[in-house]
């Protein structure tokens, strides 16, 4: 295992009955980072998250939490992890700042600045005194996350942080995560559905599907590494298709009406444009558009998203 990673995980298995949830997840989460775990419904998010905070267990591999294995100490009593999972249950007829408190004095009490102020970052600051039989959807999400940060975490294990919250709130978990990740130096381990979540909040970002993380890494090379949309505007376009269409390392060309367009990866930018002109052609602009997170996800997970994933 890496010395640096936080969270890593290696070759993790797990099933239910005959349903391989997770087939062999590699993943390696290092100090600093804010790492969002992106894949389609039954991919196996949750799952991941179940195992690293010791909810389940797993059948096979290993899933280790600053180098020590993940379910060997329920890990909210280290005081380093704050973890939201949907698991954490509040009683409703106490307040959010009772419930916070109630959570606290098992692993060893809390002070009420540390309340107050976990309250205030989560915006339930003037709700915090009101019973939780009363708070919407989204304001219990909001304590699920308050109750993660009481420890004053080091690592945040968050499964889909955002789910339940509407436009705003959403903005404002993203900022507050990013705060959190900036001013205290926490790392930020999410599952979420979100690909602007991802492409707005994380550093680095592991796609599962079935189980298995089929592209990762740091979200700015993921993107801009694979393919690139080239516009290409030119006084010949008919002209630059037939040249293009010979070229190995254009993967598609086609016809437009002030030029082409060019499906390539960005180290093929540059030979594009010098082909052209040696054929004598005036190449005008070329305009590189680099695939979305959208893009991406919908191409890697097209195929698969029907695969069923029990044995048979
Ligand atoms: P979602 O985005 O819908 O929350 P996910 O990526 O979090 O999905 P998991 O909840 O980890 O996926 O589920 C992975 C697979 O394991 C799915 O096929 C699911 O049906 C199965 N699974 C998860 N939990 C259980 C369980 N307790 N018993 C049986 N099967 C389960």
């Amino acid at each position: 295992m890496s010395s640096e990673a936080v969270i890593e995980t290696q070759g993790l298995t797990k099933r239910y009955g005959r349903t391989w949830a997770l087939r062999g997840l590699d993943i390696a989460v290092e100090s600093g980072q804010i790492y969002g775990l992106l894949g389609p419904n039954g991919a196996g998010k949750t799952t991941a998250i179940r195992v690293l905070t010791g909810l389940v267990r797993a059948n096979g591999g290993q899933a280790r939490l600053f180098g020590r294995p993940a379910g060997s100490v329920p890990v909210r009593k280290r005081h380093c992890v704050g973890v939201m999972v949907e698991e954490a249950a509040f009683y409703g007829y106490l307040s959010g700042r009772d419930n916070l408190k109630l959570l606290a004095s098992l692993s060893g009490g809390v002070s009420r600045q540390q309340i107050d102020e976990v309250l205030e970052l989560v915006g339930l600051a003037e709700r915090g005194n009101d019973r939780v039989a009363t708070y919407s959807h989204g304001m219990r999400q909001r304590l699920y996350l308050a109750q993660a940060l009481v420890p004053r975490p080091e690592v945040l294990i968050l499964d889909e942080p955002a789910s339940g919250l509407d436009p705003r709130g959403q903005v404002e978990v993203r900022n507050l995560l990013r705060k959190l990740n900036r001013e205290r130096s926490v790392t930020v381990f999410l599952s979420t559905h979100l690909l602007h979540e991802v492409e707005e909040l994380c550093t680095h970002v592991a796609v599962l599907l079935n189980g298995q993380v089929v592209a990762g890494g740091p979200v700015e090379e993921l993107l801009g590494s694979r393919q690139v949309r080239l516009e290409v505007l030119t006084d010949d376009p008919q002209r630059a298709l037939r040249i293009l269409r010979g070229y190995q390392a254009v993967n598609e060309v086609r016809s437009r009406r002030k030029g082409v367009e060019v499906y390539c990866p960005p180290h093929a930018v540059a030979d594009v444009n010098e082909m052209l002109v040696d054929e004598g052609l005036r190449v005008f602009g070329l305009i590189p558009h680099r695939e979305t997170l959208e893009q991406l996800y919908m191409r890697l997970t097209e195929e698969d998203e029907a695969t069923p994933t029990a044995d048979n």
